[in-house]
């Protein structure tokens, strides 16, 4: 079976590695199924969605290699809303409620004083017309809910009623739609909350499947309820566990260090924080995959565990760190020639530092270390074991060979060896105490400037 999904953010805010965790599974899911991939921007709120986070989430999708096929933007859609909304009236399942919060906040203690769930008792089902014309000619304005279908022929009788559900990522779900109150879908001013529009899109757009994050459990079988009033077959439901901070607090679009575009500017690769994303908190091990058709292969959304997932930015670093290791240098090639490594020097660079930086920017300062000038701080005990090493050091063509023969002559001519022989030269080519292989960085620093860099 093919798919239709959708990711669908409100835009008020930059998306974090929590919603691109939502977005990747869609965006997997539909390419492991030769599928599509909607974005759905629920901009319904149209005082807190803003155009610059709404790009900024396209930007953000588009970096992490799962471009939608298709963009929807619901404030273009408020007339299907409303359709849907006066389809439901007509049938009487969508009724005209008065309560102010105040009163509704009173009913629900009473009913919990009296051992009763907190549950709303339908009283505005017993309005009669005159009744409500009269509040309205007091200047109150309606809320509207949704009858659940969980009564045979009296509103106040109610029954069991079970929706169940098969959950791609909880397996079987079931709710009671006795147990809950019928869902306001419009509020006193006239706009919708989320529940009718994501429906009806749902319906329009021909979603096959909703994946989202577990958050949205308690109101999948509502939503059930709802598919089947307007005539429409539910989609397959999966709801995934969340992400918390390291301190296990939820991610919020607040949460700004987290963001995607933060993560970008941090210097992380798209695929460290896909793979992160994708495999955090679920039975597979967190490994840097090579490319999103790697992570296509490895997803599945029925690993996913049930347990809140904690992320730690600090793991971004160790997975960055090993996908640079991993990463062919043709796949890098155009960045760091972009950062002004002349083109035949490409691969060897690469090929050198790669073990050795936790971002690409790093390779920079590397380029700098062996390309330009640099003044290594040299301890007056090692002056005159760096002229001696001057003096043994090979005539050019260099290769990988090198430093042996350079290092194996300098052993015999002055007796040191281990760290005492190395530590010096690596001090004086380098300026640092640690970093790639020296037989390799050799070659690459040359003739010219490692003679410089000793005497
Ligand atoms: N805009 C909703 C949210 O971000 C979408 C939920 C859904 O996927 O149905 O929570």
């Amino acid at each position: 079976m093919t798919a239709t999904v959708r990711f669908a953010p409100s835009p008020t805010g930059q998306i974090h590695i929590g919603n691109a965790r939502t977005a990747l599974f869609n965006a997997l899911f539909a390419r492991q199924r030769s599928g599509s991939f909607v974005l759905r921007l629920d901009d319904t709120d149209v005082a807190r969605s803003r155009e610059e986070y709404a790009l900024g989430i396209i930007r953000d999708l588009e970096w992490l290699g799962i471009a939608p096929d298709r963009i929807e933007r619901q404030s273009t859609r408020f007339a299907f809303y409303d359709e849907a909304a006066e389809k439901l009236k007509q049938a009487g399942l969508l009724y005209p409620c008065f309560e102010t919060p105040e009163e509704l906040d009173r009913r629900r203690k009473r009913r919990r004083a009296r051992g009763l769930p907190p549950i709303y008792d339908r009283s505005a089902l017993k309005l009669s017309d005159e009744q409500k014309a009269a509040l309205e000619a007091e200047g109150r304005k309606p809320h509207w809910r949704f009858l659940l279908p969980n009564f045979e022929s009296d509103p106040f009788k109610t029954r069991r009623s079970e929706i169940t559900w098969s959950d791609l990522c909880r397996g079987e779900q079931s709710v009671d739609l006795a147990s809950l109150s019928d869902p306001v879908l419009l509020r006193e001013d006239g706009t919708y909350l989320y529940t009718l529009p994501s429906i009806v899109d749902d319906i329009d757009f021909a979603m096959t499947h909703v994946i989202r994050g577990e958050d949205h459990v308690a109101n999948t079988a509502v939503q059930i309820a709802i598919f089947h009033a307007l005539g429409a077959t539910p989609p397959v439901f999966g709801h995934h566990n969340l992400l918390t901070t390291a301190s296990g607090e939820g991610l919020s679009k607040r949460s700004g260090a987290l963001s995607i575009s933060a993560l970008r500017e941090a210097g992380y690769e798209p695929m460290t924080v896909a793979s992160l994303a994708v495999l955090i908190g679920s039975s597979d091990a967190v490994e840097p995959m090579a490319s999103l058709d790697a992570l296509t292969a490895q997803f599945d959304l029925a690993h996913v565990s049930r347990a809140p997932a904690r992320f730690d930015p600090a793991d971004l670093d160790a997975l960055n760190a090993r996908l640079l290791r991993e990463m062919p240098a043709d796949r890098i090639a155009g960045r760091l020639i972009e950062m002004g490594v002349p083109a035949d020097k490409v691969s060897a660079l690469w090929d050198t530092v790669s073990g050795n930086i936790e971002k690409v920017s790093d390779v920079e300062g590397w380029w700098r270390i062996v390309s330009s000038q640099i003044e290594p701080d040299i301890a007056a005990e090692d002056r005159e074991f760096l002229e001696e090493a001057a003096r043994h050091l090979p005539e050019e063509p260099w290769d990988g060979e090198t430093w042996k023969s350079w290092t194996g002559a300098l052993k015999a001519a002055t007796g040191r060896k281990g760290k005492g022989l190395f530590m010096p030269l690596r001090k004086a080519l380098t300026g640092l105490e640690h970093g790639p292989e020296l037989a390799r960085l050799l070659p690459l620093i040359g003739r010219r400037n490692t003679l410089d860099r000793l005497v």
